[in-house]
């Protein structure tokens, strides 16, 4: 993957904006980047890796560097779970695979949401679990996860999990395309009688909404197209669907 097959907002990062921050939250700092040998980075592949040692804020060209060094930026020919083709696609789990970017990731949430009196952090699955888990973690409160209902539309929480009346939660997403499964979760935590007080992802396509107070750690400008539509198909370019070895191999 080269940069000059970048659409030119994310190759300089002038694209790429922080939404506004929740209610009564920080989110005007940027923190510096360092190289820093002394973060315990150890197990990570080498390459032009940046953390901040203030885990706080985070900078939206920090999020892209992360998700581009950590492989999950792909480019090729991709199907879409709406089935419409993209030339791009984030494969979120090549960064969840690896614990302390992750961490650094939900720091910056947790920021976001440290002063919201957050009581659980809920999550769909698959991604949502790992994030809400490190996010409650940072936050010191617990993490449910909404899982989909089988046979209909929508999430509901298994396992046990009780929200209690007015509970409030913050709702974390890895990628959001239209705000479908945050929305679901965001649903579900309201059918439980809790309150959701926000929510937060790491990535947001413009066309992403839902109903609470929305933090997205990067805004990514992505296009897709009609498979009819789609110049790939039309050269006869090998479609992937994402998910599949296949592509994690082709993005080392
Ligand atoms: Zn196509």
């Amino acid at each position: 993957m080269t940069s000059t097959s970048v659409c030119p907002s994310l190759a300089t990062g002038s694209g790429t904006s922080r939404t506004a921050p929740l209610p009564d939250c920080r989110g005007t700092t940027v923190s510096a980047f360092i190289v820093p040998r002394a973060y315990a980075l150890r197990g990570n592949p080498p390459g032009p890796w940046r953390v901040t040692l203030d885990p706080m804020p985070i900078d939206p060209r920090e999020v892209e560097a992360l998700f581009r060094d950590s492989g999950a930026f792909l480019e090729g020919h991709f199907v879409l779970a709406s089935g419409r083709h993209a030339p791009r696609y984030l494969e979120k789990f090549q960064v969840l695979q690896w614990p302390r970017r992750t961490e650094r990731l939900c720091a910056a949430i947790a920021d976001e949401a440290r002063d919201l009196a957050i009581e659980t952090v809920a999550g769909p699955t698959t991604g949502g679990v790992i994030l809400a888990h490190e996010v409650a973690r940072q936050l010191g409160c617990r993490a449910v996860y909404a899982e989909r209902r089988e046979g209909e539309k929508g999430r509901e929480f298994r396992r046990g999990f009780r929200l209690g009346e007015g509970e409030r939660v913050l709702v974390v997403d890895d990628i959001m395309t239209t705000g479908g499964s945050a929305q679901e979760t965001i649903d579900a935590v309201r059918a439980a009688g809790a309150t959701v007080v926000g929510a937060a992802v790491l990535a947001k396509r413009s066309e992403g909404r839902v109903d609470v107070p929305l933090h997205a750690l990067w805004e990514v400008k992505m296009e897709s197209y009609d498979p009819a539509e789609c110049a790939q198909c039309r050269t006869g370019v090998p479609v992937v669907h994402p998910g599949t070895t296949i592509i994690a191999a082709a993005a080392r």
